[in-house]
């Protein structure tokens, strides 16, 4: 259901791209966006590049961290024109709007600065990365472009299966455990990986990006998070 869908904006410093992407929404029924240190908002050029769409900046969600913005999320998407060093699951937008739409939980669709994108960190909470196909020499969309292209696929595919019920798509009998507790999760692992001297944090090479990975792919429910810290909080030296 559209109405599931959160669009995340990450420090947009223009704030008539945050009034476009708010028009890009509206137009094709979405209406959650949450904005995460906008450089300036609310701001009277976001209102007129919004024409018409002004509430959905009124009930835009304000955060100072990427982290506190996904927290009630459970499936999140990042949008980047970039591909990654570490080989991160990669969807097309189409293949990115039946996922969505498939999944009953909160979702997350992310879109990053105008000048460079998300960061690594940000990437590493992503489940999947959506990239819109381009002119490989000249790759990078406006921010309120891509938003658009991504909007349009989701109301494609809500309008395919509006006859469909929704699929309860966990058989594991309970949804993916939320960005909040996993970010928790990943906090204390972290930690529990450097008091068994497993990670040095003076040299962490790529081991935390790999273990986002792979906890990403598999989607943990709550049950198997309280387990896993579990075992961490046994493993750790008294
Ligand atoms: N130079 C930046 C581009 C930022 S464009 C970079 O290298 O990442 C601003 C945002 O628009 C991006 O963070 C992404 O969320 C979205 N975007 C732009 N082009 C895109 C594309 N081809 N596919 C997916 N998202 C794109």
């Amino acid at each position: 259901m559209l109405d599931n869908i959160q669009i995340i904006l990450v420090g947009i410093t223009h704030p008539g791209n945050i009034g476009a992407a708010a028009r890009a929404m509206k137009t094709m029924g979405l209406s959650h966006m949450r904005l995460v240190q906008p450089k300036h908002f609310p701001s009277a050029e976001a209102t007129a590049r919004a024409t018409g769409a002004d509430d959905l900046l009124e009930n835009a969600q304000i955060f100072d961290t990427f982290e506190e913005s996904l927290w009630d999320c459970q499936l999140i998407f990042g949008a980047s024109a970039r591909s990654r060093r570490i080989a991160w699951p990669t969807l097309t937008p189409k293949v990115c709007a039946e996922k969505a739409l498939e999944s009953t939980g909160k979702i997350a669709i992310v879109f990053g600065r105008e000048q460079s994108g998300l960061t690594n960190q940000e990437l590493d909470r992503c489940h999947f990365l959506v990239q819109i196909s381009t002119n490989p020499s000249f790759s990078s969309l406006n921010v309120a472009a891509a938003v658009q292209i991504l909007a349009y696929e989701l109301r494609l595919n809500s309008l395919d299966n509006r006859d469909i019920a929704t699929k309860e798509d966990w058989e594991l009998g309970s949804p993916p455990a939320s960005a909040e507790s996993m970010a928790q999760f990943y906090q204390h692992l972290e930690q529990t990986l450097i008091d068994i001297d497993f990670l040095d944090p003076k040299n962490p090479r790529q081991l935390m990006r790999h273990l986002h990975r792979l906890f990403n792919r598999v989607q943990l429910i709550d049950t198997e998070v309280n387990i896993l810290r579990g075992i961490l909080t046994a493993a750790s030296p008294r």
